[in-house]
């Protein structure tokens, strides 16, 4: 492997070879989506160039190449997760997906009722929130909420105060995409553990910028997004313990999912079929598996070091600019910085810089809660992935300057 050199990485993603308002395009909103490489393009044309064939079952060639190929992908990312059994690999159309077959197969099971407890945080995305109330109202439920402290950090200390055995899982996110806060992980699942509470990571913002080892972490759920590590929307993993998953009611009914169908009683097949009822989305998967396999051909560890530079630069010269707010300061901090400039709204801010080239997010980050915490309606984000450079963020701190000079 050659040195880490994001101008090589770069050429791999035909997409930021353009020009936008007659600018470079400067693409730092990568927490929302990230571009996808011509390995990965090429993965998912290749499987409709030669392979395109509905999976299982099928008598002829390409069913069983199609078959064998989504198996495959299967594979790559169970290794790349370390989980110990292939068939703990779900796949989901994305984040939202997986958290809500968790979230409805738990309440289906029986295993939470009226008056149990559902823990989740204050830094949570919308979808980590929205399907557990829909849970703890179906079920009577309560949900406690771990609070989340002036430097964006989780109050680890009222997590241990919530904890009691009427606690039956524990639902936060690995990194928090508003704000980049690595959250404690090994502590909350420890203590989550003690009380005997399932643990769901939300690894949407994790899984781009970390190596992740399931086992290791020993929590029960994990999920992610394909169109954030590189690869397409419309796919997503769910990784859960065979134990659990095995007790655990199938949620959606369809093809693939059964064993054997009569109109009086039907079986359901095993894991991880269980959970994929219909056709699956076969390319994606695939696709998924390119995205791994690029972004493993680099190193987890460069990609994270570079996008940690990329941080620091981009902070330190943020800092030096009059009335800015960082919100989201913690030591332990992924790519990803959200700020606000004086009184200046986020959306101004963010549509003056869309026309000097450079694609921010602006806005709640689908983090209502967070957002009411500090008191603010949005934020200007700006998040790194592989390909930035520091050339970037010098034109980013550029813009920003002029921008703010225009609007203050
Ligand atoms: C993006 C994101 C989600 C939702 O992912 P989808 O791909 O929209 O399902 C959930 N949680 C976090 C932390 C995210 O960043």
């Amino acid at each position: 492997m050659p040195p880490f050199d994001p101008q090589r990485i770069r050429a791999d993603f035909p997409i930021l070879d353009q020009q936008i308002n007659g600018k470079p395009l400067v693409y730092l909103d990568n927490a929302a989506t990230s571009h996808t490489p011509q390995q990965v393009i090429d993965a998912s044309a290749a499987y409709y160039t030669k392979t395109n064939s509905n999976i299982h079952r099928g008598a002829h060639k390409l069913a069983r190449e199609a078959t064998l190929a989504h198996e495959a992908a299967r594979s790559t990312i169970s290794k790349h997760l370390n989980s110990k059994h292939e068939h703990e690999i779900i796949f989901t159309s994305g984040t939202t997906d997986g958290i809500n077959l968790v979230s409805n197969t738990l309440s289906l099971s029986g295993k939470i009722t009226a008056g149990d407890a559902v823990i989740i945080s204050g830094l949570e995305h919308h979808s980590n929130i929205v399907p557990w109330q829909m849970l703890c109202e179906r079920t009577g439920a309560e949900l406690k909420i771990i609070p989340v402290l002036e430097n964006g950090t989780l109050d680890i200390d009222h997590y241990h105060s919530l904890l009691d055995e009427r606690v039956k899982i524990v639902a936060v996110s690995h990194v928090s995409n508003a704000l980049g806060t690595i959250n404690p992980v090994h502590e909350i699942i420890h203590a989550a553990r003690e009380h005997g509470a399932l643990v769901l990571l939300d690894g949407a913002q994790a899984a781009p910028h970390l190596k992740i080892d399931v086992q290791e972490l020993d929590c029960d759920f994990y999920v992610f997004s394909g169109h954030k590590v590189y690869g397409p929307t419309g796919i997503g993993v769910l990784y859960g313990k065979e134990n659990i998953l095995t007790e655990l009611p199938p949620w959606r009914g369809g093809g693939e999912m059964i064993k054997e169908v009569t109109f009086k009683h039907t079986t359901y097949n095993d894991l991880p079929f269980k959970y994929e009822a219909g056709t699956p989305d076969i390319e994606g998967a695939i696709a998924l598996a390119a995205a791994i396999d690029y972004m493993n051909a680099i190193g987890m560890e460069n990609i994270a070091a570079h996008e940690h530079n990329l941080q620091q630069r981009a902070t330190k010269a943020l800092m030096e600019i009059e009335g800015i707010r960082i919100f989201g300061t913690a030591t332990e901090k992924a790519a990803v910085i959200s700020f606000l400039i004086g009184d200046i709204h986020h959306y101004d801010l963010g549509t003056l810089m869309d026309q000097m080239g450079v694609a921010l997010r602006t806005g709640h980050h689908c983090c209502q809660p967070l957002m009411a915490r500090f008191n603010i309606t949005g934020t200007a984000r700006a998040s790194f992935a592989a390909y930035n450079t520091n050339e970037e963020v010098d034109i980013f701190i550029e813009a920003i300057k002029k921008s703010a000079r225009m609007l203050s």
